[in-house]
């Protein structure tokens, strides 16, 4: 295959060529030792390019081209093309080296830093990305929704969430198309706040996180209710989900069991299981009902209900609470054989990804609200189905 980044270079030469050529022959007033030192790095590039001595090509021929309109793109695609294969000294290198020339106008630079605080970030060298970011921000350039994008992947690297609300607060103008990843970031305020037992400050941030329809910020309030005892607003406030986004009535089932449990509300339960089995079911769900109708009329009972619920919708997890159940009734070789049946269940699901991620099907065992593989918040759901939920 041939190398992309060589085809480039020769259309560096090509154009350098030809630019050097026409300033020849319309520019008289030119100095013409100038252009002799030109044309000198212009073959001296040329020489490199043929000894296949790359690095030392690209910088003859940025000596030779001038910058101006026509020229500036292949520089930034050049740039570009290092970075993509990970060659990120030369990709600093040839945007620094732009970013020099007097001759840029302002849009120019602009799109060279820019260029630049990618290389930077993908360096790791999050402080001089972050900064040169911050600076292009200040200005009011049309380029500024991919820096808005690129510096906020820097914050969220650094978990610097409060900053990463206030770039989005400052160049927010309505439409909200930063909505649902606002509210994350206040989600992780609150998370952080939780973890120093700051019950005020997780309590301000999850509320303004949920006025943004945020099914995780309801999660969040159910269990800090939860944790503060309050029951009653606990089951009330995970019951929500529901409307908000079914797919997420497995995660606020523990919560809920609890809450009604400590509120001795049996009856609170199941009417909500009940309404979730003709609606939304899930194993979640059916498992939740079983241990209910088990409290109430006994495991063979719960077995039955199990039966049932995986006849209309057959998944892993109800087939092994399904075997749970009927080991502690049966005796000898039955016993063993389900014993046996039951490590190879959890075998099968010690193998099977919990959640995935809707927008690049990225999947694992966490439940990652931002997912690790395309960075997109939010699309990361519990996996429905048989060997799912
Ligand atoms: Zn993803």
């Amino acid at each position: 295959m041939f190398d992309p980044l060589l085809l480039l270079l020769i259309l560096v030469s090509m154009l350098a060529g030809f630019f050097l050529g026409n300033r020849q022959r319309k520019q008289h007033r030119y100095r013409q030792f100038h252009n002799d030192s030109l044309n000198g790095e212009y073959f001296v590039g040329l020489n490199y390019l043929l000894n296949e001595q790359t690095d030392e090509a690209i910088e003859s021929f940025i000596k030779a081209l001038e910058i101006n309109v026509d020229t500036i793109d292949t520089y930034i695609v050049l740039g570009r093309l290092f970075r993509r294969r990970g060659e990120l000294d030369k990709a600093i290198h040839t945007h620094q080296d732009l970013l020099a020339r007097p001759s840029l106008t302002r849009e120019q630079s602009l799109r060279v830093q820019l260029e630049l605080a990618h290389d930077y970030v993908k360096a790791g060298l999050l402080d001089r990305g972050e900064s040169l970011l911050e600076d292009m921000l200040k200005t009011s350039w049309s380029g500024s929704d991919e820096s808005v994008k690129l510096i906020l992947s820097v914050y969220e690297q650094e978990k610097e969430w409060q900053k990463a609300i206030d770039i989005i607060r400052l160049v927010q103008k309505g439409g909200g198309q930063y909505n649902l990843q606002l509210a994350h970031y206040y989600c992780e305020l609150a998370e952080v706040a939780l973890e120093s037992n700051d019950v005020l400050t997780a309590r301000k941030n999850i509320r303004i996180a949920c006025a943004r329809d945020c099914v995780r910020a309801t999660l969040l309030l159910g269990r800090l209710e939860c944790s503060m005892k309050n029951y009653r607003e606990s089951a009330r406030v995970l019951q929500r989900i529901y409307q908000q986004n079914p797919v997420f009535i497995s995660e606020s089932i523990p919560l809920l069991e609890h809450s009604f449990d400590a509120l001795w509300s049996a009856r609170g339960l199941s009417v909500y299981l009940e309404k979730c089995l003709r609606e939304y079911p899930s194993t979640a769900v059916v498992l939740a009902s079983a241990r209910l109708v088990a409290r109430q009329k006994g495991d063979q009972e719960a077995g039955r209900f199990i039966v049932e619920q995986i006849v209309k919708r057959p998944s892993l997890k109800g087939l092994s609470a399904l075997i749970d159940l009927n080991i502690h009734n049966s005796e000898a070789r039955p016993k063993q054989n389900l014993i046996l049946l039951r490590e190879l269940t959890e075998c099968l699901l010690a193998t099977k990804p919990v959640y995935r991620c809707s927008y690049c099907g990225f999947d694992g065992k966490a439940l990652h609200w931002c997912c690790p593989k395309c960075h997109e918040w939010g699309k990361t759901e519990p996996i429905m189905g048989v060997e799912g939920e």
